[in-house]
């Protein structure tokens, strides 16, 4: 009970086998024995993201892995479509528009997941676009885009290359590229892989690549081709990597394939619903329509010094969670589960959420 018990959106917890895998003494990045390392974390990661496309490890956090779907894809003034139902969803368009793209939103209340009808709508109605942007998990909110319905609908109306956000979803959620139809996934190092944040992933279709090919914007340290060209010449990496990452990453994949990512998916989704069932049990609601495994995004706003819960229950239950952001800001309150944290941890929440309610109502604001 010393340790804080972490149960925040991302990072999340990492388990002692990682942290000794990162303990390790430094490696060379150019050795033999690490780009073979690296060359076999490639290769994990397409099995991550059900891809037999080629996986890029970008040394950024996921935000630098957005920033790049857009750079290495795009030109100045292509219009690109946005689903924006939360905060992080939003961020797509405000890089997009830092790189003088057109951005064209589709708004969907926060806390909800866009619909084969809207986007229909909204595809049938708007001249073509260059770029159709999702987010799996919308963490702001919790709530979880259907991928596997809305891509083909997006294919039925639109060109469009379709990049998708799976940050806090890869390794939660099922998440099959190629059976979808995706062109762009990526996510990060520090929500379902459990490891620590500083690393990115981009999985990237033979579409993307040609689309790739003609984007003008500019870029350099992210430039897609480069990190190819590096791994099909055996150098490995471009630059030098975050090597202890690395290492810790290739370990967590070699897990995740003797798990099975199948057995990954049920086992959160377990979680999940059980955790779910018991927040309802004491009253409470959760705060998206159709929530994701990910983490619980539990309506607080009702309660009497909601705004100071996520502070309460650090100062006295060592339990670390996040607040709501923007919109939600005193709001709700989130609670991850993506990795490394099991039923008795949630438990633990349970009881201290609990009695940190009971204490507030009793008390004036
Ligand atoms: N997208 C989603 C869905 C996220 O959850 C996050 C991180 N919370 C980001 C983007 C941004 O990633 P990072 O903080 O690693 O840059």
């Amino acid at each position: 009970m010393n340790e804080y018990l972490l149960l925040t959106a991302g990072p999340t917890p990492i388990s002692q086998k990682v942290k000794k895998t990162l303990n390790q003494s430094m490696a060379f990045h150019r050795s033999t024995e690490f780009i073979k390392t690296f060359l076999n974390l490639t290769e994990n990661l397409k099995y991550l993201f059900q891809t037999k496309n080629d996986v890029l490890i970008l040394t950024t956090s996921g935000t630098g892995a957005m920033e790049a779907a857009i750079s290495n894809m795009f030109s100045p003034d292509d219009s690109i479509l946005v689903v924006e139902n939360g905060k992080f969803s939003e961020r797509w368009s405000l890089i997009a528009e830092s790189y003088k793209l057109h951005v064209n939103r589709l708004k969907i209340p926060w806390g909800k997941s866009v619909t084969i009808e809207q986007i229909t709508q909204k595809l049938q109605s708007s001249p073509s676009f260059k770029g159709v942007f999702l987010t799996h998990c919308e963490t702001s909110t919790g709530a979880l885009t259907n991928i596997e319905t809305i891509v083909p609908v997006i294919r039925k109306h639109s060109p469009a290359l379709i990049i998708v956000d799976a940050i806090s979803s890869a390794a939660v959620h099922s998440l099959k590229m190629d059976e979808w139809g995706i062109d762009v996934a990526i996510t990060a190092s520090q929500k379902g892989l459990g490891l620590p944040p500083g690393l990115s992933m981009a999985a990237v279709s033979s579409k993307a690549w040609t689309f790739a090919d003609k984007a003008e914007l500019p870029r350099f340290y992210l430039d897609f081709n480069r990190a190819r060209h590096s791994l099909a010449s055996g150098t490995g990496a471009a630059y030098t990597p975050a090597i202890p990452l690395i290492l810790a990453a290739d370990f967590v994949l070699r897990e995740i394939k003797r798990e099975g990512l199948e057995n990954i998916w049920k086992k959160s989704q377990e979680t999940a619903e059980n955790f779910r069932q018991k927040i309802a049990n004491l009253g409470l609601s959760i705060f998206p329509e159709n929530p994701a495994d990910s983490l619980t995004v539990i309506k607080t706003d009702h309660l009497s010094r909601c705004d100071q819960l996520p502070h309460l229950l650090k100062e006295q239950f060592k339990i670390i969670v996040s607040g709501g952001q923007a919109l939600l800001a005193n709001k709700v309150i989130r609670v991850g589960h993506m990795v490394n944290v099991d039923e008795s941890d949630l438990d633990r929440f349970l009881e201290a959420f609990q009695a940190t309610i009971m204490t507030s109502k009793h008390r004036p604001n």
